[in-house]
């Protein structure tokens, strides 16, 4: 039977095949209302998934007026997926919103810090092309090379160790040079409000991928942005696409121990939620902790499926930046009451985002990195000893 106010979505059309997941969120009791770090950050009804994905649906169905407060919700998200795990529906909030925000921005409601994202976007890729220059890369880059890492336009505009350490440490896992990928996955355009854009990204890099025997992903943003959000809008890669945190799992008899060379305390893994609850990858990092400080690594109160975010994600920090520096901070407690220490991660955003708070944080690739160094200097030292001894 039709739903008695079963009114088209003639102001959002853009938005019509996703009406049935609109609707699951409008009409329901909110069971996920919880698991959302936008709204325990700041909690408004408005900034919960059922909140965001009911505005979205009244604008589109001209039940309430096209103006900045209806439209700004959709941006109030990080994209963790935290509410779709907690839904019996598995409905998709995150990829609906993003949606919402492209099909709000051609509608002319665009909030300014997303309309700077898209007006900056080209410069902020740009940064790509340079990682080929980093002294600290060039060595284990080869354009020919089979295999094909993608450092992420967050690691790489920013020059930092974690985007360097993971060309470096894919080509010693892999055994030969790397070619770097210097086109970005379009992730950003999604987020601010340009579908299209993104779409037209995921061709660029389906493109760059052609002949290649796969592509290691550093940044967990975008191996979920080539796994799950290109292959959701219909472009596929012509290349496997891994994170490096599997290549790395898939190596471990490569990684040395690394005693006491992380730092005193606990070493405490946080799931990136792209490459969790986004990739459903939570044993791949934490066998390569394990094999590198010969026990299983520390964790925070919440974790794997139940992860929270670190509120960097979705552009929030751009859009609403106190409540990502609460969901920041909200993160880094957990650690704290978790006993402290060093964090561990593979996402860009998140390792910037505490590391700007104070806390020591690592990205997983400088951890394999100085595993693979220790596995070189045991040998090495074997070497030297059975020489000794000849
Ligand atoms: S994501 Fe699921 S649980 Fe959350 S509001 Fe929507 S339908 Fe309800
Ligand atoms: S994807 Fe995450 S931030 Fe977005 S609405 Fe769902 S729980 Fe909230």
């Amino acid at each position: 039977m039709a739903r008695p106010d079963d009114r088209p979505l003639r102001r959002l059309p853009q938005l019509t095949p996703r009406k049935a997941t609109l609707e699951r969120c409008v009409f329901c009791p909110k069971l996920c209302r919880s698991a959302c770090p936008v709204s325990n950050a700041e909690p408004r009804e408005t900034l919960t998934p059922w909140g965001k994905m009911s505005m979205a649906y009244f604008v589109a169905n001209e039940s309430v007026p096209l103006s900045p407060s209806f439209a700004e919700p959709a941006w109030a998200c990080t994209g963790c997926f935290g509410c779709r795990d907690h839904c019996d529906h598995h409905n998709d909030v995150a990829g609906t919103l993003f949606a919402a925000r492209s099909a709000l921005a051609q509608a002319g409601e665009l909030p300014a810090p997303a309309r700077r994202v898209l007006d900056r976007f080209t410069e902020r890729a740009a940064a790509l092309g340079k990682v080929a220059a980093d002294p600290r890369v060039g060595p284990s880059v080869d354009a020919s090379a089979r295999v094909a890492v993608l450092v992420g336009c967050e690691h790489a505009r920013r020059g930092t160790e974690g985007g360097a350490d993971t060309v470096r440490a894919t080509a010693r896992l892999v055994g030969g040079k790397v070619a770097l990928v210097d086109v970005c996955c379009g992730a950003p355009l999604l987020y601010a409000g340009d579908h299209d854009g993104f779409v037209r990204q995921g061709a660029r890099i389906a493109e760059a991928l052609e002949g290649r025997e796969r592509v290691v992903v550093g940044d967990a943003g975008c191996a979920a942005a080539l796994r799950v959000h290109h292959a959701a809008a219909g472009v596929t890669m012509p290349a496997p696409v891994e994170h490096f945190s599997e290549l790395a799992a898939r190596e471990l008899g490569k990684l040395g121990r690394l005693d006491g060379a992380l730092g005193d305390g606990p070493v405490r893994w946080h799931d990136p939620c792209q490459l969790g609850r986004g990739l459903g990858v939570y044993e791949a990092p934490r066998q390569v902790l394990a094999r590198v400080l010969g026990r299983a690594p520390d964790e925070f109160e919440r974790r794997r499926a139940d992860g929270r975010c670190s509120g960097a994600g979705g552009l929030l920090p751009l859009t609403m930046p106190d409540v990502a520096r609460g969901i920041a901070e909200e993160r880094l407690a957990d650690h704290e009451r978790s006993g402290g220490g060093t964090v561990v991660t593979a996402c860009a955003s998140s390792l910037r985002s505490f590391q700007t708070r104070g806390a020591r944080v690592l990205d997983l690739a400088t951890v394999v990195l100085r595993a693979l160094d220790a596995a070189d200097g045991a040998r090495d030292r074997q070497t030297a000893t059975t020489g000794d001894g000849a």
